[in-house]
Order: C-alpha cells, then structure tokens, then sequence
C-alpha cells in the first residue's frame, strides 16, 4: 500500500496540495518495461489505475475526460472518417470515438502493451469497443508513429498521454506538432490533453506556442472538472489546420444517436470560455 494506510495519496510536488482516494484492497502491481502499474479497489470511486505512481482512471469519474478528449473534437470536425490516438491504453477515448458512425478507422498508438492488457482485465467497460473492426490497435512510440505515417492521413489526432515526463515529453514538443501537422488532412484537428489551468498554465502557454509554430491556424483550450487530477480542474488544448475551431456540428451533437453523460451542447459552448486569467495569459 502507498502511504497513508489504506488510502492512496498522490502529492503534487511545489503545489503544496495532494488528493487521497480511500482503498478497499490492491488487485494488481506489476511493472512493466515503461512503468510501474498498479490497480486498486477504491471505497467510493470504483477502480483506480496509477501508473508509476500517478492516477490515470478511475470508474467514478473517467468520464468526463473520455468524453471531453473525443467528442468536442469530432464534433467540430465536418466529417471525421480516419482518426489517430496517441497513448490512450484504457481505451476509454477510443471507445467514445467509436460511437461517431461517421467514424471508419482509429489507430490507436500506445507505448504500453501492458497498459491495455490490465485495462482489457480491471476496466472491461473501457475497453467494449477493443473488438470494434474500425479499431487498429497497435504498440510502440507514438512520436516515431507521427514522423513516418503518410502525409494527410487523418482527420483528428488525440493525444491523450501521460503528463510531459519521460516518453511523453515529446508529445508536448514542436517536433511533434510539426509532424502531427503533415499527418493530418486540411482542416483536420489535433486535441491533446493539456493538464491543469491552474497548476499548469505555462504548458498551455508553450502549447500554444508551439501548435501555431507549426502553422496550425487556429489554437484554443477547453477546461472541464476531474477531481481526480492535480487541482481538480483539468484541461485539452484544439488545434485546427487551414480551419478555424469556432462552431460545431450543433444539430449533429443535440440529435446524437449515443448517451453522454458529461458532454453535450451547452458544455461544448462553456468549456471553450476561459476564465479571465487564461484568457490573458493566451492572448
Ligand atoms: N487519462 C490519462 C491522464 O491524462 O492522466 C492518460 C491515460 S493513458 C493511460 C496515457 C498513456 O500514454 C499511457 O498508457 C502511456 O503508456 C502512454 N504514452 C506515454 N508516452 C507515449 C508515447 N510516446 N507514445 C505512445 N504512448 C505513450
């Protein structure tokens, strides 16, 4: 058990502030050659999966970021046919992506084959569209995936990746964003998980920075609440090629032939607002 008994703590290092989930019982540890991967039964908030240490899913409130990595993104898309997941091993973007009908291909790139093997096991509802045949599940470095995928191959990329440490720091990086740039359609879109508003401004910032470096034409960011993640308050930052990212499908997303339990129209228009701060430190 981490310490604290039989509560699970993760302190945000400088930030003076930790959440602490109250533990049933450890159903699973292991590591494996990327990082260490532990699953737990919570009191309250069902499983909980940490990967080296930090919390990546738990069954209460995944939710709300699965929900907010896929769909604001798809439905500002005119069509999205051909989509590229980086990271994603819960599987739980790539199975609200796979309720889009319109949707005919997802390659999912994701450096852990252990992280989807003990996901299939401790979050089988994560992973029901695995079997999907649009599903293209493939493990190894999403970055070297980006720089030899043919030019124009997608029209969304999501990289919904651990925070920017190890293998994912480049997921952050221009490099990267040059390359997602050239694999993606005109008016394609790239959204990636941005961490926290208020912890985690600067990241957004060079985000920014860096998306337009890479000629994408429009940039923005959406915030949502994950309790479960550094302050609570969590974030995913857009960016549109030769497109810009105001409006959506609005009609397409209120006749939605799918449940949500977090998004629909009305949180599409309030996540896209920035509160005053961000809005200033973007501009
Ligand atoms: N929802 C989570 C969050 O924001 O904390 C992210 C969940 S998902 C499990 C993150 C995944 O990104 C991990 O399984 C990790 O193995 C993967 N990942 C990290 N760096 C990667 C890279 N360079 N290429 C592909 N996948 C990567």
């Amino acid at each position: 058990m981490p310490p604290g008994g039989d509560w699970y703590t993760e302190e945000w290092a400088g930030q003076g502030s930790a959440i602490s989930l109250k533990l049933a019982r450890k159903l699973h540890d292991e590591q494996s050659p990327y990082q260490r991967i532990e699953i737990f039964e919570t009191a309250t908030f069902g499983r909980l999966m940490t990967l080296d240490g930090l919390v990546m899913v738990t069954d209460r409130d995944n939710f709300v970021y699965h929900e907010m990595m896929s769909h604001p993104a798809l439905y500002t898309h005119d069509r999205p046919r051909r989509l590229l997941i980086i990271g994603g091993g819960d599987c739980g973007t790539l199975r609200e992506v796979l309720k889009h009908d319109e949707v005919e291909h997802v390659d999912q790139v994701e450096l852990d084959e252990r992280v989807t093997r003990v996901s299939e096991q401790f979050f089988p509802e994560l992973c029901a569209a695995n079997t999907d045949a649009r599903a293209h599940l493939h493990f190894q470095d999403g970055i070297r995936w980006v720089k030899e995928v043919a030019p124009a191959s997608y029209d969304v990329i999501i990289v919904d990746s651990t925070d920017p440490v190890g293998p994912a720091a480049g997921l952050f990086g221009p490099a990267f964003y040059a390359d997602c740039h050239r694999a993606l359609k005109p008016e394609g879109l790239i959204v990636g998980q941005s961490e926290s508003p208020l912890f985690h401004v600067d990241l957004i910032q060079a985000m920014h920075t860096h998306l337009r470096a890479a000629d994408f034409l429009d940039v923005a960011t959406l915030s949502f609440p994950q309790c479960t993640y550094p302050s609570g308050w969590w974030s995913a930052t857009l960016a549109r090629k030769d497109a810009t990212l105001a409006g959506f499908r609005e009609e397409d997303c209120r006749d939605r032939p799918f449940a949500t339990r977090y998004y629909n129209d009305g949180i599409h228009r309030a996540a896209f607002a920035a509160p005053e701060f961000l809005f200033k430190a973007l501009l």
